[in-house]
């Protein structure tokens, strides 16, 4: 064996109820005076009740997905404005990528809160559009101090969206299994992501007020990020990246659409992770496993639902074999790309 592996520094709470104990206990870490609270305007109610003890100075709504440039200066202008020490975000990936862009420009520390399984909270990539071409990029200064995991927080978020998030973090793990910088350790917590998530969706599709499947999810869709995080990105966060930025696709359902394309591309010549996957889904092969989750979860299923136009399949197979990860197990070549993406588009 013999690998190079990073660890990213920061603290992760988790207690299910008590987000407001655990921010008043992270920002007072931080000896912060003078905090900006980043909340979407559907995440406010909450936001509110879990920094309400806080030395809050300005309270920021102006959220939106895949942090478009113009939003990012905004929240950078006010944080300026207010003199602010600290950033804590209450949200999903959209308002931690927020808070993010605004540490990279400013190196506040921020203090996450997470409201989906977009697991952005564990990671040190940034991501800011232009023109709707989204660049993403790795800085220390983005990864928050400190990460507050209340499933409490969780139960609001309506069963697609759960669904979608959910399956966005299990990506994380699988391509963690064959990403360029995979590794024993960022596979072990992969796999333990997978049994995590495959265990906790059905719960939170069965009964969505419960907390023990927002807590699996949640701890699951946690390792699914540090996962990614050292393992970087693998061929299926690529071609959802040239999805995303194509044609502005949702970001969490187009992962759950395309998952079980990738994974059946790419087992075959990945038999170590293959085992390892079926072992952690519990079922024969990890194919089966996969097919078998998203079933009972109602998981959305074609790109063409999601809005792709269908004369889009052969510009996103070029795109994606031009930006081919290294190491992929199996060869990317147009053929076999552009076969895969219309097998996403038309369901099949
Ligand atoms: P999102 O943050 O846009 O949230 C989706 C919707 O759910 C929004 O309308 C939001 O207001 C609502 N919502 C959030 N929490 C809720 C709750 N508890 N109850 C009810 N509604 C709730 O979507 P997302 O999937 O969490 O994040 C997607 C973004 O995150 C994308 O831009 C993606 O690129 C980014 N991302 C970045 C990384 C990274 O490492 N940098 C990792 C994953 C995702």
């Amino acid at each position: 064996m013999r690998f190079v592996h990073d660890t990213l520094p920061q603290r992760v709470r988790f207690a299910s109820g008590a987000a407001e104990e655990g921010l008043a206990a992270e920002v007072a870490a931080l000896g912060a005076r003078r905090v900006m609270v980043i909340a979407g305007a559907a995440e406010r109610e909450f936001a509110d009740r879990v920094t309400a003890g806080l030395p809050v100075v300005h309270r920021h709504d102006d959220v939106v997905m895949h942090v478009p440039v113009e939003v990012a200066l905004r929240a950078r202008a006010a944080a300026a404005e207010r003199d602010v020490d600290a950033l804590v975000s209450v949200g999903g990936g959209s308002t931690t990528g927020l808070a993010k862009a605004v540490a990279l420009t400013t190196g506040l520390p921020i203090v996450a809160v997470p409201t989906t399984y977009a697991g952005s909270e564990a990671t040190a990539v940034w991501g800011l559009t232009e023109d709707s071409v989204k660049t993403t990029g790795t800085d220390p200064k983005v990864l928050p101090r400190a990460v507050v995991y209340d499933a409490s927080l969780t139960l609001s978020l309506p069963v697609d969206l759960s669904v979608a998030s959910g399956l966005n973090a299990l990506a994380h793990c699988v391509d963690s299994m064959w990403a360029p910088r995979a590794d024993p350790i960022n596979q072990a917590l992969a796999a333990e992501g997978v049994r995590a998530l495959r265990t906790g969706l059905p719960l939170v599709v069965k009964d969505p007020q419960a907390l023990d499947g927002r807590e699996q999810t949640l701890y699951g869709a946690y390792l699914a990020a540090v996962a990614f995080a050292s393992a970087g990105s693998g061929l299926h966060h690529k071609i959802c990246h040239v999805l995303g930025g194509m044609f502005n696709l949702p970001h969490a359902q187009t992962h759950a659409v395309v998952l079980p394309h990738v994974l059946a591309f790419n087992a075959p010549f990945a038999p170590d992770a293959e085992r390892r996957l079926a072992a952690s889904f519990g079922s024969a092969t990890a194919v089966e496993g996969l097919a078998m989750l998203r079933d009972r979860l109602g998981a959305p299923r074609s790109l063409r639902d999601l809005g792709m136009p269908r004369d889009g399949v052969a510009a996103v197979a070029e795109a994606v074999v031009a930006a081919a990860p290294a190491g992929n197990p199996r060869p990317v070549t147009l053929d076999a790309i552009t076969d895969l993406v219309r097998n996403a588009w038309e369901a099949r």
